[in-house]
């Protein structure tokens, strides 16, 4: 199969699942938007090269220091629930292999994003610049305490598993902002949450799916 046909199938799949979980998620398809993000991205430069064959398999992969690659599917749907707005700036808790960001960046203005993982961190970087994505910033720290230089944003994507929605990126989230996070057991099952800002600063919450990250550590 030619990359295209690959990345093609990947879409198709990532169709398919959200039929299968359309009762959980109210979303019987994606954003157009996100989809043709997603088509754009070569999600083939964020894995490691020995796993290269399996780029477009709608599953997480291993990046190295125990981490992963989310799962396309989980990938798309997060994205689509922030409904992201061309002039928006993001955050985004646990970059890892990046793959995540370059998504987002072709949505919004601009994507913050931060990695506890040294090394991850450093190759996010690299890599983002090296592909050419000049609207992502990325970070080395402990996301838990967000990013204060550059709040509020108008959407908050947390990538790790969280046990619980941590203070500092609720209060750095815009009235009207919506954040995205696993919360739940580590290493067990979480539940994929969007929390809604008003404009008053009130939150409301909406579990939309049941869902595996990796844990959210801390510093
Ligand atoms: N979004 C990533 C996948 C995330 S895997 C991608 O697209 O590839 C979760 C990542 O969160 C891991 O790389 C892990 O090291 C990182 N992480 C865990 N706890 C964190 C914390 N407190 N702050 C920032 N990053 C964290």
């Amino acid at each position: 199969m030619s990359n295209r046909q690959q990345i093609d199938a990947m879409l198709h799949t990532i169709e398919i699942e959200c039929s299968f979980t359309k009762g959980f998620t109210g979303r019987s398809s994606l954003l157009p938007e996100v989809m043709e993000a997603m088509r754009l991205v070569s999600r083939q430069d964020f894995v490691p090269p020995s796993l290269a064959a399996m780029a477009y398999e709608n599953t997480p992969l291993p990046i190295g220091k125990g981490q992963t690659i989310s799962q396309p599917f989980i990938v798309a749907l997060m994205t689509d629930l922030l409904c992201p707005e061309k002039g928006d700036v993001v955050l985004e808790v646990g970059a890892g292999s990046g793959y995540q960001a370059a998504i987002l960046s072709l949505l919004v203005r601009k994507v913050y994003t931060i990695e506890i993982i040294p090394a991850l961190a450093e190759r996010a970087m690299e890599l983002l610049q090296r592909l050419g994505y000049g609207n992502v910033e990325v970070r080395q720290g402990d996301g838990y305490h967000g990013w204060p230089e550059y709040a509020p944003f108008d959407g908050i994507m947390v990538t790790a598993a969280a046990t619980h929605v941590p203070p500092s990126l609720k209060e750095q989230l815009k009235p009207g902002g919506k954040m995205i996070i696993p919360v739940g057991s580590p290493y067990v099952v979480q539940e994929l949450l969007v929390l809604e800002k008003d404009q008053q600063g009130i939150f409301t919450t909406r579990n939309v799916l049941p869902v595996s990250f990796v844990p959210l550590t801390r510093a």
